[in-house]
């Protein structure tokens, strides 16, 4: 079975661009991640939609739904009310290949329960915590199980090829790792290129020491202003700037679907400016072809299965 992605009329290519908000583990002086998110965590979120909205694109956030549980969940509440679209990525960031399926199962039956209970959301695409180089190819039980919690569409397939053939295949991200359909029918939309957190926290990190001693002392807390993360060298994040330009331009060109994966905590300690969103916002725009900027529920929509 093949599976087709319907550009809507007249447009040159679409990108679905999606975030996973929640306290990464990497971050934490004791390696849980969870989605209870940090006041400056929630402004800076905050932002990324505005500059969304001013470009006139939704975004799609993949929530860890144990933060549902906090009693003030008004940035939540005001992303949906812009727009926005908030999906599942379990209730405490539970590996989707785990061989604990009934634990899976609730997980993912609690954090539905709770985006509709408290945001009024039900949710139809699940995103991997973390994410697999095979996705969930040999893992029908799995495939199964989130099925049967309501999900047409996985986010979990990454490009473990990212950084080992050189730029060019880097930037061509968007040609590898199409949409595709498990033997189940449960279909999969691959994680294209660069992760945000890949790309800052491991192969641009020059300092591991340096990222080790900050996330046992200061990980999960605000960064002070002006601070400057010290286990990157300067100039990484026009490097992940012309990247994403790059690797956008390669989807325009070529007339796909690119589809890559943020955190907001990841630009909130790498971009605390907010650069990247509106440089690659405003390159989009001043194409001289439409652009869909899709989530990933549309995203999904917009793929047809032959065969
Ligand atoms: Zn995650």
């Amino acid at each position: 079975m093949i599976v087709r992605a319907e550009l809507p009329p007249g447009v040159r290519c679409a990108v679905a661009l999606s975030y996973d908000l929640e306290m990464c583990a990497g971050y934490s002086p004791v390696y849980i991640n969870h989605g209870r998110i940090m006041p400056s965590l929630r402004d800076y979120t905050l932002s990324l939609c505005e500059t969304a909205s001013a470009h006139d694109v939704e975004l799609q956030f993949f929530y860890v739904g144990n933060g549902l549980e906090d009693a003030d969940i008004g940035y939540l509440e005001h992303i949906v009310a812009a727009g926005h679209s908030i999906d599942n990525h379990t209730y405490s960031h539970m590996p989707l290949t785990t061989a604990d399926t009934d634990a899976l199962a609730d997980e993912l039956a609690l954090t539905n329960k709770r985006l509709r209970e408290r945001l009024g959301v039900e949710s139809v695409v699940l995103r991997a915590p973390g994410g697999y180089a095979g996705g969930l190819n040999l893992l029908e039980v799995n495939q199964r199980t989130i099925l049967d919690a309501g999900f047409q569409w996985v986010s979990s397939h990454t490009d473990a090829t990212m950084g080992k053939y050189g730029a060019a295949h880097d930037v061509a991200a968007a040609s590898r790792l199409q949409p595709y359909v498990y033997p189940t029918g449960l279909i999969e939309i691959p994680f294209q290129g660069w992760m945000d957190r890949i790309f800052f926290d491991f192969e641009h990190c020059v300092d591991p020491d340096a990222l080790e001693s900050w996330r046992r002392v200061a990980g999960h807390q605000p960064v002070p202003e002006g601070w400057n993360c010290p286990w990157t060298s300067e100039g990484v994040l026009d490097s992940w700037i012309e990247f994403n330009l790059a690797a956008f331009d390669y989807a325009y060109d070529h007339g796909l679907l690119w589809t890559p994966v943020w955190h907001p905590y990841t630009h909130y300690l790498h971009d605390p400016q907010n650069r990247v969103l509106p440089a690659l916002l405003r390159h989009i725009r001043n194409k001289a072809d439409p652009v869909a900027m899709l989530t990933m529920r549309e995203a999904g929509s917009a793929l047809t299965v032959q065969g």
